[in-house]
């Protein structure tokens, strides 16, 4: 490959019609390839490709860089086979919260891509500089902050937000923890049902996950803000100081949301009586934060017509999702229900001068910011470069409008209201396990027998119990899992805990999910969805009865 060729990898210099039609044709080659293995009835590019066991030990021992590039179309081959089998968000994708990327979506990470400027600095990369800024203040306008005093900045994904999240509520109390090291006896408090970024931070931090004090779920897998009460104040007794509350507003599993205005109430009860500083609140709505997109839906005049059980099933999340501004930090993950690609993250804090109890001095910084030049420095961030994904954000937001998140927001509900309907009266058998959970999310559980689901949330089964309902759920979801290209359910061996009769340990519950996400899922995709599951749930209790009886 002589030097020429080596330029003719990249996008013209002089914006050239003839290299512009050939970086095009690539790409028309990429969607084609992909376009030609849809197919709606399926949640897979073509048929799901098996892995064998030593599938990722044959690529170490075949891969390695080729001694001669192999040529643009050869390459472009080689790329496209990872294509084939891949999962793709049909009407049939029904496993988690994995959406589709827009088309605004995808624009803009191209977009971000072509220009690739760095976040870091407007002086590399004033696009994402630009985009970053209105949409903190986009989306601090929405929630109820005051865009004049909160911040942010894009980061990696839900989990980056709880760290960054918890990297802020230890600069406030011990602003000196950046140079001294942290004290030994912090203390972070959230629900059992909390996504894990809070137990990694914690590692992280050095905060030890010892020091991670989880607290009990409700009926409605919330926080059980007396259950919160009662371990601050019995770490606060012992001399511990509790720096970081996360109210997960939309479970991950559950979409159980948890009262904000109640866990303030009771920080703000206990740092008063205690003398202690405010405790620093992360809403991590990551997941649930985008039905903020309903705070000023006119519910009584219902604009958008939406169906009674739909308009009281979003006013519902709505009483707990309006108080999201009380939270001192919060993230929305636009890779999920903002409709862009991985990774588009934002992290908004209230206090946005908060955020120079992070920053780096002058003197760390030598090549970058602090110039006549540029005033746009993200010196506070864990990452140095940073990639502008807020112009996908930028982009989606722009092109869904209000409206346009409401609509598919509401159709998330709707398919979850008739799933729930449906379900019950076509399996018998079956429980709902977030029945009070309305959003996009179902949570089901099988039973070999009769429902036990009133004892198990109520903490009147055994052990027992509950160990084989888990286990019948479990080579359920093996077969679901096999089975995943037809229909791609979801599943989770901890939806929630219980308490259990025979011990003071609480039990993890085992269930399917059926989490509504591809624009393409509407109420008439959940008949054919539900035939799939009704015979692969028959056909599994038939296997099973021949291993029982030959036992
Ligand atoms: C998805 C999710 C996270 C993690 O987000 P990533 O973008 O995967 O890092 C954290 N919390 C909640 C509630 C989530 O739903």
């Amino acid at each position: 490959m002589n030097f020429q060729e080596v330029q003719s990898l990249f996008p013209s210099e002089d914006g050239n019609e003839e290299r512009r039609k050939q970086l095009l044709g690539f790409v028309e080659k990429m969607i084609q390839t992909i376009d030609s293995l849809k197919d709606p009835q399926r949640a897979t590019l073509g048929p799901m490709r098996e892995r064998s066991d030593d599938f990722y030990k044959q690529l170490i021992r075949t891969s390695k860089v080729p001694e001669q590039g192999i040529g643009m179309q050869q390459m472009l081959e080689e790329l496209l086979q990872l294509v084939p089998g891949h999962p793709y968000h049909t009407r049939n994708f029904v496993t988690n919260v994995l959406p589709m990327a827009s088309i605004p979506g995808i624009l803009g990470a191209l977009l971000t891509t072509l220009l690739n400027g760095n976040n870091l600095w407007d002086v590399y990369g004033p696009a994402g500089a630009e985009a970053e800024v209105r949409v903190i203040a986009m989306m601090s306008k929405l929630v109820g902050y005051d865009e004049k005093q909160s911040w942010g900045y894009t980061t990696w994904g839900g989990q980056g937000a709880v760290f960054s999240g918890l990297r802020l509520a230890i600069a406030k109390q011990f602003p000196h923890a950046k140079e001294k090291g942290i004290p030994n006896n912090l203390y972070c408090f959230a629900s059992e049902n909390a996504h894990y970024s809070l137990l990694k931070s914690v590692e992280a931090t050095g905060i030890g996950s010892d020091h991670l004090v989880l607290v009990r779920t409700q009926k409605d897998h919330s926080m059980d803000v007396a259950d919160l009460q009662a371990k601050m104040e019995a770490v606060i007794q012992k001399g511990g100081i509790p720096v970081y509350v996360v109210a997960t507003t939309g479970t991950t599993d559950s979409f159980g949301i948890d009262d904000i205005q109640a866990i303030k109430d009771v920080c703000d009860e206990l740092t008063m009586k205690y003398g202690l500083k405010p405790v620093h609140i992360h809403a991590d709505s990551a997941l649930g934060g985008f039905y903020s997109f309903f705070n000023h839906y006119d519910f009584t005049a219902n604009p958008l017509k939406l169906e009674e059980e739909v308009n009281d099933g979003l006013l519902h999340i709505r009483e707990r999702m309006q108080h999201l501004h009380l939270a001192d930090s919060l993230c929305f993950d636009f890779q999920k229900f903002g409709q862009t690609p991985y990774l588009s993250s934002l992290f908004l804090v209230k206090n946005g001068k908060d955020l120079g109890l992070l920053d780096l001095n002058e003197f760390e910084t030598p090549y970058v910011g602090n110039r006549g030049y540029g005033s746009y420095h993200t010196g506070y961030t864990l990452e140095c470069s940073r990639m502008s994904s807020s112009l996908a954000i930028y982009a989606a937001l722009l092109a869904f409008g209000i409206e346009g998140y409401q609509q598919i927001l509401a159709n998330y509900v709707r398919v979850n209201l008739a799933f729930r309907k449906k379900l019950l009266a076509a399996i018998p058998n079956v429980a709902i396990t977030n029945e009070a959970n309305i959003g996009p999310i179902t949570t089901f559980r099988f039973y070999p027998g009769t429902v036990e689901w009133a004892e198990e949330i109520s903490g009147k089964a055994s052990r027992a119990q509950i160990e084989r309902n888990n286990a019948w759920n479990k080579r359920l979801f093996e077969r679901l899992g096999e089975h995943r290209d037809q229909v791609f359910f979801g599943d989770t061996t901890k939806q929630c805990l219980v308490d259990i009769i025979d011990s003071s340990e609480r039990y993890p519950i085992a269930v399917v999910k059926f989490f509504s996400i591809s624009p393409y899922t509407t109420v008439e995709s959940v008949d054919p969805i539900l035939a799939f599951l009704k015979e692969q749930v028959e056909q599994y209790i038939n296997e099973r009865m021949k291993v029982e009886s030959h036992v």
